[in-house]
């Protein structure tokens, strides 16, 4: 999957280009403040008991991580076997495995993933009624909460506690199998699904590169 691209550039056209640039803070604000609006909105007009929409909420960022998980396995990842899929896959996550140091390229353009999150807005609320919308906080939360985990994982060294283990994960994700090890905010799902790295115990040692 590896290009070993030295130009960074995604995109010849400027305008789409630019695109590819996202500074972290621009979505942490749009999708912590939506999602907490939701569920706050959930309580102050009482659709729900505050015990209640806490819970819808939870349900939203546990399934946002499986979500997460499946996206990155099998879209970020896709097979690049048609030139339609190869661009796709290197626009939305190749430049990322090219070039991890870039912490431009974490999030996915505010407007696209803003587009995404109304449709998801709607869908949930047509299949849940009312408990789609603490849900749809829960999941906009959830992808904020997956952006700071990547974010801090490439920007910041491993702390040296429990959390370790996220860093450690994601580094075999980049450097050593990035056929396994999908999950980011957690390896959950890697547990679950059959993806948990084969490297040996005294291989996990590997650290995100900075
Ligand atoms: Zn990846
Ligand atoms: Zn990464």
């Amino acid at each position: 999957m590896r290009t070993n691209r030295s130009d960074d550039r995604v995109f010849q056209n400027r305008f789409l280009e630019s695109l590819t640039h996202t500074h972290i803070a621009v979505p942490l604000t749009i999708f912590y403040g939506s999602g907490l609006t939701l569920l706050f909105l959930t309580v102050f007009w009482g659709i729900f008991s505050a015990g209640a929409s806490i819970g819808f909420f939870a349900l939203g960022l546990f399934v946002f991580s499986l979500v997460e998980y499946l996206v990155h396995r099998y879209a970020f990842h896709i097979e690049p076997d048609s030139d339609a899929k190869a661009k796709f896959q290197y626009a939305a996550h190749g430049v990322h495995h090219d070039f991890p140091k870039d912490k431009s390229r974490l999030a996915m353009p505010p407007l696209v993933s803003m587009a995404l999150a109304t449709g998801f807005f709607f869908l949930y609320r047509l299949l849940m009624g009312d408990v789609g919308m603490p849900f749809t906080g829960g999941f906009l939360a959830g992808y904020a909460a997956y952006l700071t985990v990547h974010y801090v994982v490439h920007a910041y060294r491993a702390p040296n506690n429990m959390f370790k283990i996220l860093w450690t994960h994601h580094a075999i994700h980049h450097h050593v199998e990035n056929d396994r090890a999908f999950g980011v905010s957690s390896p959950l799902w890697d547990v679950v699904l059959g993806t948990m790295p084969r490297a040996k115990k005294g291989k996990t040692s590997v650290q995100v590169k900075h």
